[in-house]
């Protein structure tokens, strides 16, 4: 029997196994893939994410971004980076060092089966624990364990080119992402682009429509394939029982942006705190809340405009970017 099994070593599972076993406990964390895990995401952090992560993983930090919008573009500046690019692989291979230099036992071992207080592996490894933690991604095992459907999620698809180009851009325009968007982020060596859209059934159309546009705006013609992947944006509850949820496998990434890394290391972190039976713990959780429900306000607010009006706001958010105030208020509340 292990006190703690931990399913799934991305940022959530690794933070949580991190601060258990800093702090003396027994931590089993069973990762499907080998280390470093390469999972497929943008890697652009917000400042918010350095409270956790040391800044010598930036890869990239920027202080202009491009908002391209039907009607035109806008570049607009801000007088400190506010957003970061770290390859992923980087950002796992730190976090699995910390957490095993700390004592978590990390197994390579992918979970089939939940029955009762016993974890099944493919391997035909069994587990017992007296606390699991789910932090095993959007398509979480622990979280279909507990029958908890996952009703609003995003599709992300995303490639690469192998040089990098110079500033984040934003793309939106209702007509080809609906409720969704288009980025570009810049790497050291390489760019990822990719995009999301509000219905996974106009992918085709959204795809084609973006690569139109960054042939328009930048000559680019994209060769490689656009890869999906789910991010699971409802949130239904952390804690039930003996059983946490952390991270994407919690619904935890934002229902406006899709970003979850911050997310998954706060919920991480927390959990970790509970299990513990420090008070800030559940704290901690519910200051993660408050900006995931500011996030998800907005998006709701947001998804209520008919496709035309979507893109009146979008020009009137492009516009008000180029207003110092507003530009500062946006990344305060949602940065
Ligand atoms: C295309 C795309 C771009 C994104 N870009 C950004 C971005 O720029 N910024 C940002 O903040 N967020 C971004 N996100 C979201 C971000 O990647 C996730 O929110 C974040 O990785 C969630 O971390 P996690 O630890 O909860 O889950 P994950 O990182 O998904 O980790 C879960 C781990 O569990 C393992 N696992 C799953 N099932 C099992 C099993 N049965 N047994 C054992 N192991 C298992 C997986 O292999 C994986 O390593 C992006 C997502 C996508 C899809």
């Amino acid at each position: 029997m292990s006190e703690v099994i931990i399913i799934g070593g991305g940022p959530a599972g690794l933070n949580c196994a991190y601060y258990l076993a800093k702090s003396g406990k027994d931590v089993i964390l069973l990762e499907k893939h080998a280390f470093p895990v390469d999972k497929l995401c943008a890697g652009g952090l917000t400042v918010k994410d350095f409270e956790e992560l040391p800044k010598d993983i930036i890869e990239r930090a920027f202080v202009t971004q491009i908002i391209h919008t039907p009607l035109g573009k806008t570049t607009f500046k801000t007088s400190k980076p506010v957003i970061f690019t770290v390859n992923r692989r980087v950002l796992n291979k730190w976090l699995f060092e910390r957490a095993k230099k700390a004592g978590t036992k990390i197994e390579k071992e992918k979970v089939i089966k939940i029955n009762g207080n016993i974890i099944i592996t493919k391997n035909g490894r069994q587990y017992n624990y007296c606390y699991l933690v789910g932090a095993d991604g959007s398509t979480s095992i622990v979280r279909r364990h507990l029958n908890i459907p996952t009703k609003y999620a995003f599709i992300a698809w995303q490639t690469s080119i192998p040089f990098p180009l110079k500033d984040i851009e934003w793309f939106l325009d209702a007509n080809v992402f609906g409720f969704g968007y288009g980025w570009i982020f810049p790497h050291k060596k390489s760019t990822v682009i990719g995009f999301v859209c509000s219905n996974p059934k106009n992918a085709f159309k959204a795809k084609t429509g973006f690569l139109h546009w960054l042939k328009k705006t930048h000559a680019l013609v994209i060769n490689s394939p656009f890869k999906p992947y789910l991010i699971n944006t409802d949130y239904r509850g952390h804690h039930f029982g003996r059983i946490f949820l952390a991270g994407d496998a919690a619904g935890l990434a934002s229902g406006l942006t899709g970003e979850g890394i911050y997310f998954a290391l706060g919920s991480g972190r927390s959990i970790a705190q509970m299990i513990l039976s420090k008070s800030n713990g559940q704290n901690l959780y519910n200051n993660l809340l408050k900006v995931k429900y500011r996030h998800q306000k907005a998006a709701r607010a947001l998804k209520c405009l008919p496709l035309p009006l979507l893109n009146t706001f979008f020009e009137c958010f492009r516009n008000g970017l180029k207003i110092a105030f507003c530009r500062e208020l946006i990344f305060k509340r949602y940065g």
